[in-house]
């Protein structure tokens, strides 16, 4: 049936995510999820707005969480874009700033989502490699483009790009809007917010999903100048004024509240990220230096997808990519500590 299709629609190539299987026996280590619970506050918090009030339309600009937000970073509440997972935000952001004659700049190596949006909004991009080492050199950025945009840490990668480089970037580049993706920056990064009154050509996103263990309920935003997310506004009113549902809301405002939880859970994941470091290292894996919460490993000896099928036969899941570049690596996401454990023993017999 596919004649009713827009044209467009036959020249879509969407996202595939990492799989989610039912199977609870798993040890899922596919989608960089966290391997802890969200904070017993956030859950009390849905539990109580889980009432009457459901059959109210939530408000439409999200204040309270905005509010939270802005309160957390030190900024204005006219700084704050929020949406129904930072991949909507990204959306929005692709719609709303990327569209322009020049073409947009990323990493060939990089969130694979950048160029699906790019498919969508019919936006020319060009992918930059990055070097040999695997990191983004900002110097390849410095060329007309319509805008540039890449994880930090970047993904699938992990590798982190200190925060005066990406100012370097800032000053020499001032065209095009500039977009950290940070949806990993609370494992060890600094996060650029700290230049958003400084540069109004800097939007940054971040998300609730990794670092707040909240994926499922699907919460991110974007930090920059209020014209910026003017922009942003004008596209999700344009698109749907409701993105954000009540409950999302609520847990979103308590998630930014339980500090110590939150602190207590990322320092859990970074000290065992140290220590499957440590003992991939020992099993002859070489990995790169990763301020996220996963790693990206290789092993000189074995092929990639062969250590992947053979961890999946022992009910391991961890994410391969089949690009180039990268199709020695595996993609292994930081568990608990019970889970890394397991890992290990499972590569240990396969090694
Ligand atoms: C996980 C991820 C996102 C999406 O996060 P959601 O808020 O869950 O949509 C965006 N960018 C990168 C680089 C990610 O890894």
């Amino acid at each position: 049936m596919s004649q009713f299709w827009s044209p467009i629609v036959h020249e879509l190539k969407p996202y595939v995510p990492g799989e989610q299987p039912k199977s609870k026996d798993l040890i899922k280590l596919n989608t960089n999820e966290n391997p802890y619970g969200p904070s017993p506050k956030v859950l009390e918090a849905i539990r109580l707005a889980s009432s009457d009030q459901l059959r109210l339309y939530p408000d439409p600009d999200a204040r309270e969480l905005k509010q939270a937000i802005a309160d957390y970073y030190d900024v204005e509440r006219n700084q704050i874009f929020v949406g129904n997972g930072s991949d909507e935000v990204l959306a929005h952001i692709f719609h709303a700033l990327f569209q322009h004659e020049d073409p947009i700049l990323f990493p060939d190596i990089s969130y694979s989502f950048y160029p699906v949006y790019c498919g969508l909004y019919q936006i020319d991009y060009q992918q930059l490699p990055l070097n040999s080492a695997f990191e983004i050199d900002v110097n390849d950025y410095l060329q007309k483009n319509g805008g540039i945009i890449f994880p930090n840490p970047n993904a699938p990668t992990g590798c982190l790009l200190a925060l005066d480089k990406i100012e370097q970037l800032l000053q020499e580049n001032t065209e095009s809007v500039v977009v950290i993706d940070e949806a990993y920056i609370d494992f060890g990064g600094e996060t650029a917010i700290s230049l958003v009154n400084k540069y109004p050509h800097l939007l940054v996103t971040q998300t609730l999903s990794k670092s707040r263990s909240l994926a499922s309920l699907r919460i991110g935003f974007a930090v920059g100048h209020p014209d910026l997310i003017d922009a942003l506004i004008r596209v999700k009113d344009s698109f749907n004024s409701y993105p954000m549902d009540s409950l999302a809301i609520k847990a979103g405002v308590e998630a930014f509240a339980d500090q110590d939880y939150f602190k207590r859970s990322c320092k859990k994941i970074m000290d065992s990220r140290v220590w499957l470091v440590e003992e991939l290292s020992e099993l002859g894996f070489e990995i790169l230096p990763s301020a996220a919460n996963f790693i990206f490993a290789r092993h000189p000896d074995y092929n990639a997808s062969e250590l992947a099928a053979g961890l999946r036969e022992k009910n391991v899941i961890v994410r391969h990519f089949k690009h180039d570049r990268i199709d020695q690596f595996l993609r292994i996401t930081i568990g608990t500590q019970e889970e890394n454990q397991q890992l290990l023993a499972i590569l240990d017999t396969l090694i």
